[in-house]
């Protein structure tokens, strides 16, 4: 049976000790004296604060990273070399733990060295410096950089790398202040509070979403989201749900006999801390990626623009029922639909779609509008309007025209009752310009 992960009921406190790096200067530039004791004294600073120091470990040149080592070894610290090709033997020998990545100095290295850094002091630097500045930028790690160092630390403190404006580079100008900054980031970090809730397999059966988190949640650093399974009882038996709908359960009721009521008030209550919850569902139907408003507000309207997913489906719940969806009672919450869900293209889709959204936050905007299909149930196509022979050409979201009326057809092929429901274009430009 496939084991899930559930990221919020894991959160419980990491007993590993920070790993600091240190990234700066090789030897084949010069560098003076005065500088390279600041660089031990960081590398001090940091195994007298109990973290590691991981350094970039050549097995020709000294260096700054290097250096820093020197000083980490002198106070009793723990010390991590990353190196690059094979073989294990180092310029450096105070360097305890070696790890060799395989791959070339300035092709390579840089990755596992910087990604194995919850944040990275940089003193001085050249190219191969802001090469690692860099990927420790693209991937969410903070940067301290040591003012009046030189090379690109010099340049670079104090700035964005580019207009996303994800985080600056800090400032500092001793090496203690440096430690204390690097540690006092790794807390922020740890203590902030996260944007994003995705909950998978609400329909116990449709457990795509939560095979999608399981490999993205290994591949990324859940800074900003975490993610639950809505219904654990039901993906163990298989079914849809085990005593009632949860996605028509909610608000929930935490003293109900059904299980699904009480999970209900659970996730609309865990729901409460998010600024957005994504809602993963999946369906046999042929209808892609789609994203689904159950409460048509605008910050909702909104989210589902800044989603990375073409269409768009606005399907209200009744305002009038005292139950209803999940993301009915979220602060702001849509649902995405992936079908068919057991469709390795759908799910590799979904993957992407879910990737991008962790990896790159959400940053709404009006214009994101633009690009969107947006679409609107507004009623079903029922069994009498069309023989089975003319309901086989209904396509999800393929314009058709019943009796005179045009529709898009959604979800095809998965009701009893009906032959699908069906939508109408909505231009919802014409709602916000004149
Ligand atoms: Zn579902």
């Amino acid at each position: 049976m496939k084991q899930f992960t559930n990221s919020l009921t894991n959160k419980s406190t990491n007993p590993r000790t920070p790993q600091i790096g240190v990234i700066g200067t090789m030897g084949d530039i010069q560098y003076s004296k005065k500088i390279e004791s600041l660089a031990e004294s960081i590398g001090e600073e940091i195994a007298k604060n109990g973290a590691t120091l991981v350094f970039g470990a050549e097995k020709d040149y000294d260096s700054l990273s290097s250096a820093a080592c020197r000083g980490a070894k002198k106070a009793g610290g723990l010390t991590v070399g990353v190196t690059y090709g094979k073989g294990l033997t180092v310029a450096e020998s105070n360097a305890d733990v070696i790890i060799a990545t395989g791959m070339e100095r300035g092709g390579g290295r840089e990755l596992p060295l910087v990604l194995s850094c919850d944040v990275v002091i940089s003193i001085g630097g050249g190219s191969g410096t802001l090469n690692e500045i860099t990927i420790a930028y693209q991937a969410g790690i903070p940067v301290v950089a040591l003012k009046g160092s030189g090379g690109w630390s010099d340049s670079l403190a104090g700035y964005y790398l580019d207009s996303r404006k994800r985080f600056k580079i800090q400032t500092v100008t001793d090496p203690a202040r440096a430690v204390t900054m690097a540690l006092a980031l790794i807390r922020t970090r740890d203590q902030r509070p996260k944007e994003i809730l995705l909950i998978a397999a609400t329909h116990g059966n449709e457990t795509i979403g939560a095979e999608v988190l399981r490999r993205v949640s290994q591949e990324t650093q859940n800074i900003n989201y975490d993610w639950l399974i809505g219904n654990e009882r039901a993906v163990k038996n298989n079914t849809r749900y085990v005593d009632t709908d949860l996605n028509r359960s909610a608000p929930g009721d935490k003293n109900s006999p059904a299980y699904e009521e009480r999970r209900a008030a659970e996730l609309v209550s865990a729901s409460q801390n998010y600024r957005y919850v994504i809602d993963l569902h999946g369906t046999g139907a042929k209808t892609g990626i789609v994203t689904i408003v159950t409460n048509p507000t605008l910050e909702n309207l909104l989210l589902a623009a800044a989603l990375p997913v073409k269409n768009i489906v606005i399907w209200s719940s009744k305002r009038s029922a005292a139950r209803g969806p999940i993301t009915r009672f979220v602060p702001c919450g849509v649902e995405i639909e992936a079908g068919p869900k057991n469709d390795p293209a759908v799910q590799q889709e979904l993957y992407r779609v879910v990737y991008q959204i962790v990896s790159q936050g959400i940053r709404p905007t009006l214009n994101m509008m633009r690009e969107k299909n947006i679409f609107q149930v507004y009623g079903r196509v029922e069994k009498e309007f069309i023989s089975p022979e003319e309901a086989r050409q209904l396509k999800d979201f393929q314009k058709t025209s019943i009796n005179g009326q045009i529709l898009y057809p959604f979800i095809v092929g998965q009701y009893a009752d009906y032959w699908c429901y069906a939508l109408k274009r909505v231009e919802l430009e014409n709602v916000f310009q004149y």
